[in-house]
């Protein structure tokens, strides 16, 4: 390639890469940076630059290559490369278990007894009053038992892994009958008739899609039938002309044929909705208390806790399961089962359940209480001197998310945020490249943040976001 006289000058000036890593080292700001990270920093860099000059447009200019522009990029590039990949982000989108952003947020004395127990030793698997080993179960089985009304639980990694190891405990080589309207795909790649195969279950569908009876179920009972299946429609809904048959329905027809019965809540919720005014999603307890022998559900859905997957039912077949080898590969760790039980205990109390665990708080919180801090917000982020930036309060509806309550539309209020010269998309690129990133979304052409999914503490963290994108423009 043919430089110009202009290019192979801005080449000489290009400073070399060891010549840089000397200014590195009595420069500020690099003391506690690892000198593999400034290395390489320093090579990009550099090569970023070189690739600047050879292919560019003739806009580089001789200060652009001075040692005190190359170091600058240098500390930036240093910044970003020593910046967690996993990093706290700030939730406007309004969707509370939002599986994407990390489902749910662990109430404080979760967070508090995983500090704890991961800065120590813990009893994880010892019995403390016998002097011997214990079982990993211990610290939630009880618990889930009281609260659930079930007379043995264990739990896994997540409900994914419950589903499968129920199923292969249960069901491997023999028939599963489910209802058609009920094979569900929850995201990434969970689908039922998958899990079935991996479990080694044979899947039996019966019904049709809008309409199952528990005829059909009966005149599928075969010799080789293992289980009776009931899967909750997490993420969709079936209108109109419908017919699902009941989880009591079926664990009568179990009785009569000598079948386990099991449910899969998906979400699962130890708290009726209905009584915050949301829509009635059916209780963990109320599928124990129908009688079924094994029911599944998710640990950070509208439980609010961490990621786990969690089995509850009659002792027998618990037990089974617990004795599947699957159930190692499965296990949960010890920082999730801290949380977990911190998360339990808190449900011992309704109240306080619903005042602490955020999940619950976010999904029962009132529009009113919604609007009060968005107001706060709005004054806040007003109050920023330029005169481009227009705050504006709006109704906008939440959603439940994670695959539950799927036709809930929750009232909330928003900020819609414009700022004069630039577009809603590369306003919301700007957030989302904010330290922490906001995440919002774009309405009408505009971006909008729901407040109901901010924290109280995440107010000052938006205003300073805003506060420097302002600045930079
Ligand atoms: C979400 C869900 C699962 C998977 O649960 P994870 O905890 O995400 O593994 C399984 N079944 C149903 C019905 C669900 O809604």
């Amino acid at each position: 390639m043919d430089l110009t006289e202009r290019q192979r000058h801005l080449l000489r000036l290009l400073p070399a890469v060891d010549r840089v890593i000397d200014l590195a080292k009595t420069a500020s700001g690099f003391e506690r940076i690892p000198k593999s990270v400034v290395v390489s920093s320093i090579r990009t860099v550099i090569e970023a630059q070189r690739r600047r000059v050879c292919e560019g447009n003739g806009t580089l200019t001789d200060a652009e290559l001075s040692d005190g522009a190359i170091m600058d990029r240098v500390k930036e590039t240093v910044q970003l490369a020593m910046r967690p990949n996993l990093r706290r982000v700030v939730n406007a989108t309004g969707i509370v278990v939002h599986t994407n952003l990390g489902r749910s947020l662990l109430a404080q004395e979760a967070i508090e007894n995983m500090a704890a127990v991961a800065a120590g030793y813990s009893n994880l698997e010892y019995d403390l009053a016998q002097g011997k080993r214990g079982s990993r179960y211990a610290a939630v089985q009880d618990l889930l038992c009281e609260i659930t009304g079930a007379e043995a639980a264990m739990v896994v990694n997540n409900n994914a892994g419950a589903v499968l190891v129920c199923l292969e405990s249960l069901a491997r080589n023999r028939q599963v009958i489910v209802s058609r309207g009920e094979l569900v795909e929850i995201g990434g790649s969970f689908r039922i008739p998958d899990v079935m195969a991996k479990s080694n279950a044979v899947l039996r569908e019966v019904g049709t899609t809008n309409r199952t009876h528990l005829r059909d179920y009966e005149s599928a009972i075969a010799p080789e039938t293992g289980l009776l299946l009931k899967v909750h429609c997490s993420n969709y809904s079936i209108v109109g002309f419908t017919r699902q048959v009941s989880l009591k329905e079926l664990v009568g027809l179990g009785a009569i044929h000598n079948l386990p019965v099991m449910e899969d809540l998906g979400s699962g919720t130890f708290i009726d909705f209905s009584r915050y005014g949301l829509l009635k999603e059916p209780t963990v307890q109320a599928s124990v208390a129908s009688g079924a022998d094994v029911v599944t559900f998710s640990g950070d859905k509208l439980l609010g806790g961490p990621q786990a997957g969690i089995i509850v039912g009659k002792q027998t077949f618990i037990e089974r399961i617990r004795q599947n080898s699957i159930t190692r590969a499965l296990r949960i760790d010890k920082l999730t089962l801290a949380a977990l039980e911190s998360t339990l205990r808190l449900y011992r109390d309704e109240e306080r359940a619903v005042a602490e665990i955020p999940t619950l708080r976010m999904l029962t919180d009132t529009e009113a209480a919604i609007a009060a801090r968005a107001a706060v917000l709005a004054r806040t982020l007003a109050g920023l001197p330029d005169s481009r930036l227009a705050v504006d309060l709006v109704r906008l509806p939440s959603k439940a998310g994670g695959g539950a309550l799927p036709l809930l539309e929750l009232p909330s209020r928003g900020l819609r945020i414009r700022v004069n010269g630039l577009s809603a998309n590369a306003l919301e690129l700007r957030l989302r490249s904010a330290d922490p990133p906001v995440i919002g979304r774009i309405e009408d052409n505009a971006f909008v943040m729901d407040v109901r999914t901010l924290q109280n503490d995440e107010f000052p963290l938006i205003e300073s976001a805003l506060a420097s994108i302002l600045k930079s423009d």
